[in-house]
């Protein structure tokens, strides 16, 4: 009989598929790691069980524990699906920018979701980072497994994500582009492919417009799960040979043709980073090989980036459905 013990055992091993419309005109081959193909529907799958294995195993997490996490949606889905097999409970800290329908999908995982607002610093009392702190004290046997800061998590790209990509790519891979949150993507990708291919793999960062990243101030932009207002030390800041910074208009813009011309139904942090991967490719040749991380799937922004009465609001497109501002990625 073929079949998996647990969900956990299908972590990983993501498909890499060839971007061939909006890619038209571009001279390399330009291949997508959809990570929608994880069971909890991101990326973050990965770091959630390699953060929590390092936690048994140093003893931070105890039988019966409570994991609590500032997240974004992703890291909870994945946390809640490793603890949820090993008897742990979650607590969900997230900001209010974060789509109704993430936050439910916490919760059908049975996790208990706390939202707090997104517009006050970090030190405010009110901010996710704080309300996360206070409830670690709060709660008995709890645990943080801290994405911004734990090690866990761009190891977990060091030793699966990247290892995939250079195999799956036979070494071909010249270019490596990813959107950055915690930066433990990128990072540790990164690591492995520069380290693999003795520097010969050029690692770019694609931000959304007013991060820090990419040398803004923290300003607020829509875009979910990517960029930053602060260093976290998940990002290793030597890693990127070039950052993009992306408009919100021209992330949703490709998010939206990467579902109408290549079938690909992702996050809004996809289009970013399809974004910053289309002007990587301007600039390589026919024999260079760009691999874009696609970090989650669409369905948790159907009543946002999906929604024409939303982008209209927003100003992305006028009521007609055409695209009104940003640089129109043809
Ligand atoms: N996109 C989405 C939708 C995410 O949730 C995250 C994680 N915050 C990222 C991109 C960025 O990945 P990383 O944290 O590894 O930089």
């Amino acid at each position: 009989m073929r079949y998996v013990e647990s969900l956990i055992d299908l972590v990983g091993n993501t498909p890499l598929v060839k971007l061939s419309r909006v890619t038209e005109g571009l001279a390399p081959l330009v291949l997508a790691k959809v990570e929608y193909f994880n069971p909890g529907g991101s990326v973050k799958d990965r770091i959630a069980t390699r953060m929590i294995d390092a936690a048994e195993q140093s003893g931070e997490l105890q039988p019966g524990g409570t994991i609590v996490e500032p997240t974004s949606g992703n890291t909870g889905v994945g946390l809640a699906l490793v603890a949820q097999q090993r008897g742990y409970s979650c607590v969900f800290v997230v900001p209010d920018k974060v789509s109704t329908d993430k936050i439910n999908t916490l919760r059908a995982y049975g996790a208990e979701v706390v939202v707090c607002p997104t517009a006050v610093a970090p030190e405010d009392p009110r901010s996710y980072y704080s309300v996360s702190d206070r409830l670690v004290r709060e709660r008995p046997k709890a645990w943080k497994p801290d994405q911004y800061s734990n090690p866990n998590n761009p190891r977990s790209h060091y030793e699966t994500t990247g290892p995939e990509i250079w195999e799956a790519t036979e070494g071909r891979v010249t270019h490596f582009v990813a959107g950055m949150g915690t930066g433990g993507t990128i990072s540790g990708v990164g690591r492995y492919l520069k380290e693999v291919s003795n520097g010969r793999v050029k690692v770019i960062g694609a931000d959304p417009e007013g991060s820090v990243y990419s040398g803004g101030t923290g300003r607020p932009y829509l875009v979910e799960g990517v960029g930053e207002d602060f260093w976290p030390t998940t990002y290793d800041r030597g890693i990127a040979d070039e950052i993009y910074a992306i408009s919100d208009a021209d992330s949703f813009t490709l998010t939206r043709r990467l579902a109408r011309e290549e079938g690909l139904l992702v996050g809004g942090s996809c289009g970013m980073a399809v974004a910053g991967a289309l002007r990587a490719a301007e600039k390589a040749g026919p024999d260079d090989v760009v691999v874009v991380l696609l970090p989650d799937s669409g369905r948790g922004y159907l009543s946002k980036i999906f929604n024409d009465d939303w982008m209209a609001d927003y100003g992305f497109i006028s009521a007609g459905g055409e695209v009104t501002v940003g640089e129109v990625l043809a």
